[in-house]
């Protein structure tokens, strides 16, 4: 079977991490014509547009899409624009395993969380209003105006929108896929003893689903308690389902967890399209330098086969990205004891030892 899928190589060491996924792709003999497509800084030289109607069409028809990392600046400059494709194609569902590969760093063998991250609103929703302008201090005005707690004057405002439809929407996603990969507990992640309206209203609606799921155990933690109970006790997570900035706070947790990001896979899923792309950014200190550790976007190809139903070719990759981190030999300098080991390879090395180990894997099949 032929596949067409959808590629962003991203920016920074994006595209060295997207080559690498391709090249292992390709040894696995499974043929997915790429339609290469740009976004973030590399788009503007060509379209003018951080995000052009054309990639967006791209993964609307193919409906399937690798994607690097794509820089983001702070403070000022445009929004990022990972958010915005997410928004874009209404890529409701982040989803970041987050499980214990042998030969890491990782001091919690066994770790095994699947996080679901709501990625279409909350504090990421990008309503935002900056300080001291006419329009902040008259929403000021207004906010001081109606409620009872008084905003300083001048402030920066960020809006925190949480809906039930939105909330509803990823908690059952949630429940399903716990359902589907046999997962026993999912736990809802909030801070509603403070943000008692849109907190509490998450909070609210997972209590609600849950009593449609009464075989998978559901219980909910603050968000600071889990941080000191997953650094304490990780083995005790399944399935963590928590809105947007909650979430992409606890997947880098989690990514330390298993030993960095290095080998954090991700993907975000829609109704009927779904993005793969890492956990981790695009490390602009590493840029061109064959240096960052390949997995966490082979393993975003291991999400994007079994998607396509390729399962027996994504086990096969997964069984030889093990085996070369296993070995600990050709591995990049983040999954050596030591971050200036000399005995670490490059990018292109270690996807090479995975071709490597895949050659084996299909000779056994
Ligand atoms: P980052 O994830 O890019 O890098 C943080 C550090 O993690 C790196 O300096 C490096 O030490 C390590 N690291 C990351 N990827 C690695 C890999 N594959 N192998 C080994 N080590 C790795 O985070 P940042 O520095 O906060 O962000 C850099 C840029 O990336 C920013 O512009 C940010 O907005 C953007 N970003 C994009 C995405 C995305 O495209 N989805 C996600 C996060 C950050």
């Amino acid at each position: 079977m032929s596949y067409k899928v959808s590629l962003i190589p991203g920016d920074g060491i994006g595209p060295e991490v997207t080559d690498a996924a391709k090249a292992v792709i390709e040894a696995l003999g499974v043929d997915i014509s790429w339609d290469v497509v740009y976004a973030g800084e590399p788009a503007l030289k060509e379209h003018k547009s951080l995000l052009p109607e054309e990639t967006l069409n791209s993964i609307r028809k193919n409906k399937v899409a690798l994607k690097g990392p794509i820089t983001t600046p702070i403070g000022g400059g445009f929004r990022s624009i990972n958010v915005a494709l997410r928004q874009e194609l209404d890529l409701f569902a982040c989803v970041r395993p987050a499980r214990y590969i042998e030969g890491t760093s990782s001091k919690h063998p066994g770790t095994d969380i699947i996080i679901v991250r709501e990625n279409s609103e909350d504090l990421y929703a990008g309503v935002e209003f900056k300080e001291s302008e006419e329009e902040t201090n008259g929403l000021i005005d207004y906010i001081n105006g109606i409620s009872a707690k008084k905003v300083r004057v001048p402030s920066a405002i960020s809006i925190k929108p949480i809906s039930s439809f939105a909330s509803k929407r990823i908690i059952r996603f949630a429940f399903e896929l716990a359902k589907r990969e046999n997962r026993h507990k999912v736990s809802c992640i909030h801070k509603a003893n403070i943000m008692k309206f849109t907190d509490g209203l998450f909070l609210q609606i997972f209590r609600d689903v849950a009593k449609d799921y009464p075989q998978i155990e559901a219980n909910d933690v603050i968000v600071d308690n889990l941080c000191m109970q997953l650094v304490m006790r990780p083995n005790e997570f399944d399935v963590l389902v928590l809105p947007n900035l909650y979430g992409d706070i606890i997947s880098d947790l989690c990514a330390g967890l298993i030993g960095g990001l290095g080998i954090a896979p991700g993907a975000n899923i829609g109704e009927n399209i779904a993005l793969f792309e890492p956990v981790h950014g695009a490390a602009p200190k590493y840029t061109g330098k064959n240096k960052v550790n390949p997995t966490a976007t082979i393993l975003s190809g291991v999400l994007l086969l079994k998607h396509l139903g390729e399962h027996k070719k994504a086990e096969i990759l997964e069984k030889a990205v093990a085996n070369v981190i296993k070995k600990g030999e050709s591995v990049t300098y983040d999954l050596k004891p030591t971050r200036t080991d000399p005995t670490a390879v490059g990018t292109k090395e270690m996807t090479e030892a995975i071709v490597e180990e895949i050659k084996k894997g299909l000779k056994n099949v």
